[in-house]
């Protein structure tokens, strides 16, 4: 008999990156499927299952109950309101959620089966039933470095984060490229002007970017042109939340013991869906590169290696590059000066996509043994 699976926040902006890929997989087929809403129930579904009847309400637990696995992109409020509701009736069905709520609940696995496989097949052996998606930092920081974890070279990691708009949110996104729009109104006839003063054309930016006049409704800043050192809500320790996460997720998805010390700056800058890391690596050791090198390679079957030469890296290591792919690329890889103990590397990876929605579509087909 086909498997029920309910989908909610399925047009979202992650929910709708799992339905392209969803779609590009067939993943479609041989499910029996029910697309839910939190505001559109009664309304005609998406166009993109055949056989799924209209919208249902995301809120009716008996109508989610029914079915085998609930897949959800709705965010952590309705996580928080539906999924206790859920459970207390009984339900004993699979939570596949994009939305950090219960990430760190002792009852849930974070998904990224690319890396930790082994700790998602233990989970289902002892019955866990709660798969979460990962922060998409730590998720697509994984992706690129975990071969070097897997050897047990690794005695801390820092990350200097360069973040896109799209992981704020899809009106953050847009904002990002109303500011654009706004600043190439103001600056962009004397920006294209070889003979125009170069110092006017970034006065008139300078003077946009602290005037009332730019939209920063959804930011509470300028990210165009400038960026924003905060992501996420701050923790007691000077910490925010983003930034808290790197080291309390990554521990938890690789289940590690002893801790593997993670820590770093989170920035947001104005890059549309792709997120970069800078990354310092304290080796346990002098590891050789070409050993680094080939861990790396053999780690996943997404990660690329990228040659540390200018070409290369403008070519194929830029968020503009790798936007809208699954690749994962890594490189200006090297030894620092600092010590032969110490590498520094630089990630590059859609946030969107294995920072999102595809650890959750994966999940969806392991726990359902597809
Ligand atoms: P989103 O785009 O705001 O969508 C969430 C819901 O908003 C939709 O499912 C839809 O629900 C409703 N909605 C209202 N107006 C809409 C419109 N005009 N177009 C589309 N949907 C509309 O949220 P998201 O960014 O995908 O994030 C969903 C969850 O994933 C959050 O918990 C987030 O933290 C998590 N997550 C996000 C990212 C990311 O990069 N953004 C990464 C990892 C995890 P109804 O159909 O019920 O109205």
């Amino acid at each position: 008999m086909k498997k029920k699976v309910a989908i909610v926040g399925w047009r979202g902006m992650v929910g709708s990156v799992l339905m392209q890929r969803m779609r590009e997989e067939n993943d479609f087929e041989g499910l029996d499927l029910t697309f839910f809403s939190t505001s559109q129930a009664g309304q005609p579904g998406p166009a993109i299952a055949s056989g799924a009847g209209p919208l249902v309400d995301a809120f009716d637990i008996e109508a989610l109950a029914t079915h085998d696995a609930v897949v959800t992109c709705q965010g952590g409020d309705y996580t928080k309101e539906v999924h206790p509701r859920l459970r207390a009736q009984g339900w004993d069905g699979y939570w596949i959620d994009a939305a950090s709520a219960l990430r760190m609940e002792d009852n849930s696995v974070i998904v990224l089966d690319p890396v930790n496989r082994d700790v998602i097949d233990r989970a289902l052996d002892q019955g866990i039933k709660d798969f979460i998606g990962g922060n998409c930092t730590v998720s697509l920081m994984l992706m690129a470095v975990h071969g070097l974890i897997q050897q047990g070279w690794v005695e801390w990691i820092t990350a200097m984060t360069y973040q896109s708009a799209s992981g704020a949110g899809a009106a953050q996104m847009k904002e990002l490229v109303v500011q654009m729009a706004q600043i190439g109104a103001a600056a962009g006839g004397a920006a294209a002007d070889a003979q125009a003063p170069v110092l006017e054309v970034e006065s008139t930016v300078s003077e946009l970017l602290r005037s009332a006049d730019l939209q920063i409704t959804q930011f509470g800043a300028p990210l165009a042109a400038s960026l924003i050192p905060w992501i996420d809500r701050a923790m007691e320790n000077g910490q925010t939340r983003e930034e808290w996460k790197g080291q309390a997720e990554l521990n938890k998805m690789l289940s590690l013991d002893p801790l593997l010390p993670v820590d770093g700056q989170c920035v947001r800058v104005g890059a549309m869906r792709c997120h970069s890391q800078g990354l310092t690596i304290k080796l346990k050791r002098d590891v050789p590169l070409t050993d680094i090198e080939a861990a790396i390679r053999k780690s996943n079957d997404w990660v690329r290696l990228v040659p540390n030469t200018k070409e290369a890296t403008l070519q194929q290591l830029t968020p503009a590059a790798i936007s809208g792919q699954l690749d994962i690329g890594i490189g200006r890889l090297r030894k620092m000066t600092l010590g032969d103990d110490y590498l520094t590397a630089f990630t590059v990876g859609d946030q969107l996509l294995w920072g999102a929605a595809e650890p959750v579509r994966r999940a969806l087909n392991i726990v359902l043994g597809r």
